[in-house]
């Protein structure tokens, strides 16, 4: 990838063939002859047409995927045997890292050089790391009475959909269907009618590492349709999603209007990052610059409300206005781009309206702003101060490169204000005093607090939100509890 140009990307572009069908039981499917035209934000020109799953695909999906459950080989495989096919798995994903990167950077946007060099390794990261797992897992045999046997064993809860968006297609898929298929279930994956093109890709190429026919489905189509079939499927036991607050409201009303399953909500966040005024100012502006910036700010943790402290707002808010600026916003597939073009011509529509309303409030435009003037769908990295706790502006999700900064004079007060949101999905705090870091990461309603950093992690930590961020976790051991329930067998001897 390091020595690939702009040209050669181009060049791979013109040549790329997308998937665009559905990948069901093991194969190939078409369904009906309806499609829909995925738009590339890069240029704003159509990228592919693409097979549209209506009800009749999503029946024909989640009962191969009953099938490949019920009586199929994937859950009675020895669980090393799991393993080693979803380390195969994650060597194709490798071994088709510059396709796919590719395929994300057309569909949705980000820098080719992000996709290939952060999205991609953590896709074929975490199927391996599930794959790693998969037989290292011990059930339980509690203590009894000499005339009884007890056992606790961790079951596989049967068919999983998982319904993701297009901020991080991959990513947000591989965090829900590895961890599913380590632990057993059978999977349906359905990506968002933004990105569907790099997860066809993955269904393929899952039938193409050896996955057994049923598996693992892909089936592409829009949410309204496709989604809501899923959510309200007597045949799926567990719906995994990522997305947006308003539309995980719709899945629980799913759960509830058809079989109880359970539904797993990762949804939208409106960060804060507190700097103390015992900050490493210049590290703390660097981070919240990248931070917010990061994926054209189309980031669920993206921290978009930077609170500092008043006595070093000005140093904290020039130095993030500095990186703001220095960002190279272009071409997805020049590998010297920083930023590239928002996912859609909607989306940026949707992102200069929370522009036109903090003007409107009254906050102060420090840069950015406009739209730039060129095909496709790019946006300067806009930074606004003085704003106000009651704006628009601090409080709703923008999902685009819009930072907020708003100022505090107590711990009390920083505590308060990182509070004061329906969400609680991640949190930030640069401070050089330990117990304040403490002190004040317990007090923060989030479901991570990153302190002197932001957005590090492994798969070995959980990731998920409180309050109306969602509930659940997707990485680490803890993501398999989504996806088994716990059987006692009580044996009287
Ligand atoms: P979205 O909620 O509009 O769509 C997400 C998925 O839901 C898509 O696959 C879509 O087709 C489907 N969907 C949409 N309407 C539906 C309906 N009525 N019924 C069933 N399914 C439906 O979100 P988006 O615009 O794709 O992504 C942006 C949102 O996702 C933001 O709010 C962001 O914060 C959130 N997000 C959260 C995380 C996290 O881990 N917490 C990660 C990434 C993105």
């Amino acid at each position: 990838m390091a020595d690939l140009t702009h040209a050669d990307w181009l060049e791979r572009a013109a040549r790329l063939r997308p998937v665009t069908v559905h990948h069901i039981d093991g194969a190939d499917h078409a369904g009906t002859g309806d499609t829909f035209t995925v738009i590339a934000p890069r240029d704003g020109e159509p990228l592919a047409r693409v097979a549209r799953a209506g009800p009749a695909e999503v029946d024909l999906a989640v009962a191969a995927a009953r099938r490949a459950f019920d009586t199929g080989p994937w859950p009675r495989l020895a669980p090393a045997e799991r393993g080693r096919a979803l380390i195969r798995f994650a060597d194709a994903i490798e071994a088709h890292r510059e396709e796919l990167a590719l395929t994300i950077a057309l569909e949705m946007g980000k820098p080719v050089a992000e996709a290939y060099g952060i999205e991609l390794r953590a896709v074929a990261a975490t199927f391996r790391w599930y794959g790693e797992v998969a037989d290292k897992l011990i059930d339980e045999a509690p203590q009894t009475a000499a005339d009884a046997v007890a056992l606790v064993t961790r079951e596989p809860v049967g068919v999983v959909a998982a319904v993701v968006p297009w901020n991080f297609p991959l990513t947000m898929a591989a965090w829900k269907v590895a961890p599913a298929l380590a632990a057993g279930c059978t999977v349906v994956l359905k990506p968002a009618e933004q990105s569907p093109l790099s997860a066809l890709r993955l269904g393929r190429l899952a039938g193409e590492a050896g996955l057994p026919p049923g598996a693992f489905n892909v089936v592409a189509g829009e949410g309204p349709t496709a989604g809501r079939a899923l959510g309200l499927h007597p045949e799926v036991d567990v719906l995994a999603f990522t997305g947006s607050t308003a539309v995980g409201r719709h899945f629980l009303r799913y759960a509830a209007d058809s079989n109880l399953k359970r539904v797993w909500l990762e949804l939208g966040g409106k960060s804060p990052n507190i700097v103390l005024p015992d900050a490493d100012v210049a590290a703390a502006a660097a981070s919240a610059a990248w931070g917010v910036f990061f994926n054209q700010g189309e980031m669920c943790t993206a921290p978009s409300r930077l609170l500092v402290h008043s006595s070093i707002a000005d140093d904290v808010v020039d130095a993030v206005v500095a990186h703001a600026e220095s960002l190279r916003l272009g071409d997805p597939l020049d590998p010297a781009t920083t930023m590239g073009a928002l996912v859609t011509a909607d989306h940026l529509a949707r992102v200069q309206g929370h522009i036109a309303r903090a003007h409107a409030d009254g906050a102060r435009l420090r840069t950015g702003g406009q739209r730039v003037d060129r095909p496709g769908h790019y946006l300067e990295p806009t930074v606004f101060d003085r704003v106000a706790p009651d704006m628009a502006l601090a409080r709703d999700e923008v999902f685009g490169p819009v930072l907020a900064v708003l100022t505090f004079d107590t711990e009390d007060e920083a505590v308060r204000l990182a509070n004061a949101t329906e969400y609680g999905l991640a949190a930030g705090l640069w401070t050089s005093n330990l117990s304040a870091a403490h002190r004040i990461s317990r007090a923060l309603r989030a479901g991570t607090v990153w302190v002197n950093c932001y957005e590090e992690g492994g798969l070995n930590v959980p990731f998920g939100g409180v309050r109306q961020s969602g509930h659940g976790r997707d990485k680490s051991l803890h993501a398999l509890e989504k996806y088994t329930d716990l059987k006692t067998t009580w044996m009287q001897l």
